[in-house]
């Protein structure tokens, strides 16, 4: 089997493949825009309103008396009283229930207090989203055993850290590769595992109390919680980055370490399982600091385009200008809308939403990225200058850059965009493959590709005509969206459309479709562009009554630009430089364009591309 075969199969065996609740992603795709499935957005119950807001507000009054986020930013280090001040305060233990010692927060408000504690402090978010979204809580939350419960979430709550060790020097978007082995030897006490192998990039690792460890057992791979002080863990160093000066990122070696059997999550082998549905839900968290990032930069993009004065004009008068500081503003809407859908649905429990987070955090990443940097280009000189730099000649200390440096790895992390694509896409097209699948496999027989032929005619016979016409072609529907309505008729016109063009791929390309990568990532970028309209026309209905016609103009801002983004993405699917594209990077990784590279240094300090890890060389010598 190929290298590529094996991360495939992998991916495969990992993804969950049952859909025991509806799912508003996966019926997008498939052309069916089942508003009904959101609307009307999910209530939170008035007492975890009181509850939350109360937590929002201690913890707004710690950050502002407490923590100096550009000290963290200068120092590179989130100190030890800050770590001790929030622990106080509960918020590692936000999501945990009350009888482990967790404060039972909803989704809904422990992303509203990541997005309130990242637009402060990214580098904070990060430390608390890593410890809570993907460290120990959240998979014991969802696979562990009440012992294991009773173990290790009060003390999570506490304020003990914990870490997600995934990633390994070989090991990045493909956990096939995972080299990390914990073996079972069987002892009186009911056995235990000896975990060896180097873990790389662990966000909290080098002050961590508790880890989620992923090792291979045998030919699968398993999760483990792991004490951070056992013998046999060496933190080796911190790593330093582009942003997120402040979190604590180690590179971790085990060797002979001696795991209790009762620490493995789960079963033997579901390691990967594990993971990818902790995220499910844990990638909201992401989003969540993009919205309160980009909340913040709409503040700031307010106030500098209203002060500075250019060309006998205040900035934000420009129209270039006004540009950028309306789709900041707009966009930040949208991102906030997106994660209050997300976490509504996730509390409410009636929807899967594995879909719907996984085009969150794409499609936040990107555009948050986005924001950020057009709110540097608003800010001039000044945007590109420290915070510190711009207080020390006396003017305010904004961050901008900073801001755009921590948002960077979000595109990266947790699932990059292009794996995100791949996932997302595997779902879109998941309906086509289980009824034509075995048409476009090379391995399928006769016998099964005759089987598929039949399943597949009763089920295109029947799917295509849905997608001719629907409420998008009639005129009154969606009206209690007032202005709005028309908005959600284009999302619904547009969703058929995209399964029509998803379908038209899936017919040119066949078994090849899934290496038509770009392809596929437009039509995944359609889809997240259609569901943030959605929760931004939800949003603003909601909002309307409280806030008046602000939200209304916002969403319909919102909408036009992402109106924009949709055409061009659709009008990409087919008029497109992507088989010059291909050539052309394989001629340059063939070396056929060197010459391009004279007359310039290289200022990279030498070494291998991948460092192996040292107790492997160890072993072959
Ligand atoms: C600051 C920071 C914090 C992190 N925290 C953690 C943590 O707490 N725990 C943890 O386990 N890991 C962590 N990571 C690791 C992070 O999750 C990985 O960096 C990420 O998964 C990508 O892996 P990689 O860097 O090895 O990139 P690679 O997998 O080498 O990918 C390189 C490029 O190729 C693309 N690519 C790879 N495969 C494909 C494909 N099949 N199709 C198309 N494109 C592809 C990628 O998108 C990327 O653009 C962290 C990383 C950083 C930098």
């Amino acid at each position: 089997m190929t290298d590529y075969a094996k991360a495939r199969e992998i991916a495969e065996q990992a993804r969950e493949r049952e859909w025991t609740r509806p799912s508003f992603g996966k019926q997008l795709f498939l052309g069916d825009l089942r508003l009904d499935l959101v609307h009307p957005m999910p209530r939170p119950d008035a007492e975890q309103n009181a509850r939350g807001d109360e937590f929002l507000h201690k913890l707004r009054r710690f950050l502002e008396d407490k923590v100096d986020p550009a000290a963290i930013e200068r120092e590179a280090v989130v100190p030890q009283d800050v770590i001790t001040g929030l622990a106080d305060l509960g918020a590692f233990g936000m999501k945990i229930e009350p009888e482990y010692g967790g404060l039972g927060l909803n989704h809904l408000y422990y992303t509203r207090a990541l997005a309130l504690v990242g637009s402060y402090s990214p580098a904070i978010a990060t430390l608390l989203s890593a410890h809570q979204s993907i460290g120990v809580p959240q998979p014991l939350r969802l696979f562990g055993t009440e012992a294991q419960k009773r173990t290790f979430l009060p003390r999570c709550a506490r304020g003990e850290i914990s870490a997600f060790l995934l990633t390994e020097p070989d090991v990045g978007s493909d956990p096939a590769r995972l080299s990390t082995t914990a073996t079972f030897v069987d002892d009186p006490d009911g056995g235990h595992y000896v975990i060896d192998g180097t873990k790389l990039w662990t966000t909290n690792g080098t002050i961590a109390d508790l880890l989620v460890v992923m090792a291979r057992t045998g030919s699968r791979i398993s999760a483990f919680v792991v004490e951070a002080n056992s013998p046999g863990i060496t933190v080796e160093r911190r790593n330093a980055f582009m942003g997120l000066r402040g979190i604590e990122n180690g590179l971790t070696r085990f060797e002979g370490v001696r795991v209790p059997a009762a620490n493995l999550i789960g079963k033997e082998g579901q390691g990967l399982k594990i993971a990818l549905t902790t995220l499910n839900t844990g990638r909201i968290s992401v989003p969540a600091v993009c919205a309160g990032i980009a909340k913040w930069a709409t503040k700031i993009a307010r106030e500098w385009g209203d002060a500075r004065v250019q060309w006998g004009r205040r900035i934000g008068e420009h129209e270039a200008v006004g540009g950028k500081i309306a789709f900041i503003a707009c966009t930040a809407y949208a991102l906030e809308a997106l994660v209050d859908l997300c976490s509504r649905l996730a509390d409410d429990e009636r929807n899967d939403i594995r879909i719907e987070a996984a085009l969150a955090k794409l499609w936040a990443s990107e555009m948050a990225w986005r924001v950020a940097d057009e709110l540097v280009q608003i800010r001039g000189g000044r945007g590109f200058e420290t915070a510190d730099s711009l207080a020390a000649r006396g003017e305010r200390g904004v961050p901008a850059e900073q801001m755009l440096r921590d948002l960077r790895i979000n595109r990266i992390f947790e699932g990059s965009t292009e794996i995100m694509h791949l996932l997302i896409a595997r779902e879109a097209v998941d309906a086509h493959l289980s009824v034509a699948g075995d048409l476009v496999d090379p391995k399928a027989d006769m016998r099964a590709k005759a089987a598929a032929a039949r399943r597949a005619g009763g089920f295109y016979a029947r799917w295509l005509p849905t997608l001719v016409a629907g409420p998008g072609n009639r005129p009154g529907s969606y009206a209690d969206f007032g202005p709005l309505a028309h908005e959600l008729r284009y999302v619904e016109r547009a969703c058929r459309k995209l399964a029509r063009s998803t379908f038209y791929g899936m017919s040119r390309w066949q078994g090849r479709l899934e290496h038509r990568q770009r392809f596929l990532g437009r039509i995944v970028d359609i889809g997240a562009e259609l569901f943030a309209m959605t929760a931004v026309c939800l949003r603003a209905r909601e909002d309307a009554a409280r806030l008046g016609r602000g939200p209304q103009e916002l969403a319909e801002g919102f909408c036009r630009q992402a109106r924009q983004r949709v055409e061009a993405l659709f009008h990409d699917l087919w008029h497109n430089t992507d088989d010059t594209d291909t050539r052309i990077a394989r001629r340059v990784m063939a070396g056929r364009y060197t010459f391009l590279e004279e007359g310039v240094l290289d200022p990279s300090i030498d070494g291998p591309w991948v460092a192996v890890p040292r107790a492997r060389v160890a072993a072959k010598s």
